[in-house]
Formats: C-alpha cells, structure tokens, sequence
C-alpha cells in the first residue's frame, strides 16, 4: 500500500501555524513512507471566499519547504484537488447514499427549524423529512422546492474506532444530529466532503486537528454506508497560547507569513512547529527537513496540547542565523539593514557579519544599529565603567589624545586602530580596556554595539569616527 496523506486546508487568507503544523507532519509521514502528500483546497463554504488565499496556501507550503505531489497548481491523478470544482461528484454521491438509507432529503423551512431550539439556542434536527415518501420527495422537487440533504445517523448505538494518536473513541450515535450533507446552493458541507474526496483520493492516512475527533464516527458511518475502507486516523493536539488559551488568530500571533515578516526563517519556524506535539526519540531540537522526515514517527507525537514557547522559537531561529554563512546572513538581512536609518551609508555586508551572532530574529537588527545613522547629546553617566575604572573625567583627560592618534592614523582596518589604541594605552600606562571603553562610548553614545569599539569606529570610518569623538569632547566639556 502506498501511503498518502492529505493537507485540505480552507482558504481564509492566511496559514495559522496550526495548519502548517498539521500540513507538516502530513508531509513528513508521507515522505518518511515513501508515499505522496497531496494538497486539497476546501472552499465549499463560498461565503468565506477570499480573494487570493489559495495562493497563500500555495506559497506558504513551497516557503515551508513541503512540495506536495498533487495538487491544484500541480495536478494529479485523482483531481480536480479544489472541492468546488468537485460539485457533481459529491452529488453523485449524496444520491447514492440516499439510496443506500445513509442520508435523506429536507424540505425543512427556516422558521419551522427555528421552532427546533431549545433554552440555550441549541437546534437539533428532528428527523421531520426522513418519513417522507419517495414519491412525495419528488414531487416536491419537482416543483422547485429548496432543500438539503441530511445524514441519518441511526438513533442508537455508539461509533467506534481507533485514533493512532488518542486511542480508542467511542460516542453515542445519540449525541450526534443529523447534519446537512449537500446545502441548497447544491455544493456539500465539510462533514460529507472530506468523507468523498478522502475516499476517491485514495488517502491511506487522515491527519487534521484533534478538533475533528468526536465527529470522525460520523465520517465512518458513511465510509461504511459506501462500503468503503475506513482510512486510518491521526488527530493531532491543539497547539496552546497558554494553559487556557488555544493560539489563534484572534491574538494576531498564529500566522506563518507574520513571522516570516518579523524575521524568522520559515525554515526554523517549521522546525519549531514540528517540535508542537512531536519530540524525536534522540530528542533533537535542531533539525533539518530530511532529518525530521527520518526521525518523525507517530509513537512520538503525544496527545497533551502543546503550549507555543516564544522564547525557545526566538532562540532556535538565532540558532539557524548563527549557522549561516556571512553571504546566506547578508542576504536575509540586507533588507532589514537598509530599510533601518542606516540605509545604504556604510557597509552594510560588514554590518551583516557583526549581527550573524548578536540577534535572534532580523526585525532586532534596526534598534541595534540605527546608532550608526543617529547620533547627538547622550547621557555622560554612559562613560562610568567600574571594572575599566572609567568615568566622565576619565573620558576628559583620554579623548584628546584618542583623537590625535586616531586622526594620525593613515589606514583604517581593525589591526591598525586596534594596536594604536593599545600602544596609546601603554603609552598613557592606563589599561587598554579602560581606553576602549571611553573609545566605543564616545563613538556610538552606546553602551552596547554589535562587536567592540574597534569595529564600530572601522564601520564609521575615519571621517565620521573623527567627528563623533569630537563632538563628544566638546559636550562632555561645554
Ligand atoms: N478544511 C478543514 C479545516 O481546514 C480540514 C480538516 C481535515 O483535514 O479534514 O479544518
């Protein structure tokens, strides 16, 4: 049997993490078996429709690093993958399970479904349409009446089956209704859709959101009305904000493209994500696609919900940062460089090999170097250093003589200034430390810089050096 999997999110406009999550470990337990991940776009729900969100599921998983094998942009044998392009199949179907006394139709009006609620909104089909005669389902039909057809869940008994991740699920055929199949605009409703299209598309494998659990007796009931093989069932647990609050987008934290924009690495994101509710055996954190893809079984996804941790996100993209090279560095950075005061002034391939190692996610680098581009009265306290033996008036009496053998520098790589500072320190029998530090203050007005005083004064160049080392003598002194 070859394995398939499905990812068939809706098109909201947007991937929550969640999804991601649930595409991911789709594609890893496909790829892991040697079988297919196919995309599915579940867009029966028209009123949802939004302009351009099939296109950002579509590069949000080519971003993730998960290429489906079939799909809506990519084809397939078992297509079309976009549910609203399926629209005779499912009625095909919703007819043939009518006949087989797995569904039926509803004439049922508005207000009379109204009349069905109980004290607390709660409205429960009550059957009303399942005794009508087949001649009179179609004499209504055929004059024009509006209807839906509903599945007849049977009134009694309890749906079993085995989720590979929650175990054994039972529930009461009792605490189920009879929901809408096909809706009157004739396209089908998720419940009966899924069931369709996971049985034409040969999935082997239904991974989704633990959410679907308690309806999954539904789906079977169905399977087993067609004669159909039940796939198996992987629900996965949901992903928390904190111990109460699921992540969601209502908190504005849960979209992949948000942080991709803030400056995480799509590809730590997704290694981050596969840690939600998976943990490899050899307990691996940093991981890439093919060595999750190698490690990735289903006895190590748990069923508690899995709380997102902010923090071990940020520290996992710094991890991937710090693992680049200076040139992959520059290049997700430049942006960021450039769009920060700094703009294109220095050189910015030489500020990108100072942050490789000093930030976590690339929205930090502006704060961390717009003191390159910005510079004016700072707070004088800045120069008081304990362990250098530093202070205002120590700066007083160093600057001078920082400025004269600076400006007396004729090239100005790191080696040149940093051994004329040093011979100056020896020069003034000070310590070399106490030097630099009145030397990066003086600079940058900045107690802390992406790399030493050295580098900065290197970034500045010797012109702007010059100038801020002054300006800084002359406030400390006015
Ligand atoms: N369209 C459903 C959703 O987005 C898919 C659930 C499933 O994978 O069966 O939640």
């Amino acid at each position: 049997m070859t394995v398939r999997t499905r990812f068939a999110p809706s098109p909201t406009g947007f991937m929550h993490l969640g999804g991601m999550r649930t595409a991911l470990y789709c594609y890893l337990y496909a790829k892991k078996h040697d079988g297919k991940f196919i995309l599915r776009i579940e867009d029966t729900d028209q009123e949802r429709f939004v302009e351009g969100a099939t296109e950002v599921i579509y590069s949000s998983l080519k971003q993730g690093g998960m290429s489906y094998d079939e799909g809506p942009d990519v084809g397939g044998d078992f297509g079309p993958y976009i549910q609203s392009k399926r629209r005779d199949i499912y009625m095909k179907y919703a007819l043939e399970l009518i006949e087989r006394g797995g569904a039926y139709y509803c004439f049922c009006s508005k207000e009379r479904l109204e009349t069905l609620r109980d004290d607390l909104g709660n409205a429960r089909y009550d059957k009303h349409c399942l005794k009508l005669s087949k001649e009179e389902v179609a004499a209504r039909i055929a004059a024009g009446e509006s209807y839906v057809i509903r599945q007849n869940i049977p009134e009694k008994g309890v749906g079993t089956y085995e989720d590979a991740i929650y175990g054994r699920i039972s529930v009461d055929y009792s605490e189920l209704e009879d929901n809408i199949l096909i809706k009157s605009d004739g396209l089908p409703t998720y419940n009966f859709a899924n069931v369709v299209d996971d049985h034409l598309m040969g999935i082997t494998h239904v991974i989704r959101g633990s959410e679907y659990l308690s309806s999954t007796p539904k789906y079977n009931l169905m399977y087993d009305a067609f004669g159909w093989e039940r796939p198996t069932y992987i629900h996965l647990p949901p992903i928390m904000k904190d111990a109460t609050r699921k992540l969601s987008k209502r908190y504005g934290d849960a979209n992949f493209d948000d942080f991709v924009s803030k400056g995480y690495l799509p590809e730590a994101i997704i290694n981050y994500i596969a840690l939600l509710g998976w943990c490899p055996k050899d307990n691996s954190e940093k991981m890439t696609m093919q060595e999750m893809i190698e490690k990735f079984s289903l006895d190590r996804v748990c069923k508690s919900p899995a709380i997102f941790d902010d923090v071990k996100l940020r520290w996992l993209n710094g991890e991937y940062l710090k693992a680049m090279t200076d040139d992959e560095f520059y290049q997700v950075a430049k942006d960021w460089i450039t769009s920060s005061k700094v703009g294109e002034s220095f050189d910015n391939r030489v500020i990108a090999q100072l942050l490789r190692t000093r930030v976590e996610v690339l929205n930090e680098i502006p704060d961390k170097i717009n003191f390159l581009a910005e510079f004016g009265e700072y707070d004088s306290e800045l120069f008081f250093h304990k362990k250098s033996k530093t202070d205002k008036e120590v700066a007083i009496k160093l600057l001078p003589s920082l400025i004269e053998c600076v400006s007396g520098l004729e090239s100005f790589d790191h080696d040149t200034i940093y051994n004329a500072l040093a011979e100056l320190a020896t020069r003034l029998e000070i310590k070399a430390a106490s030097l630099f530090w009145v030397f990066r203050i003086a600079l940058t007005g900045q107690a802390v810089t992406p790399g030493g005083a050295v580098e900065m004064a290197q970034i500045l160049g010797k012109k702007v050096s010059l100038e801020r080392l002054n300006f800084s003598l002359n406030m400390l002194t006015k």
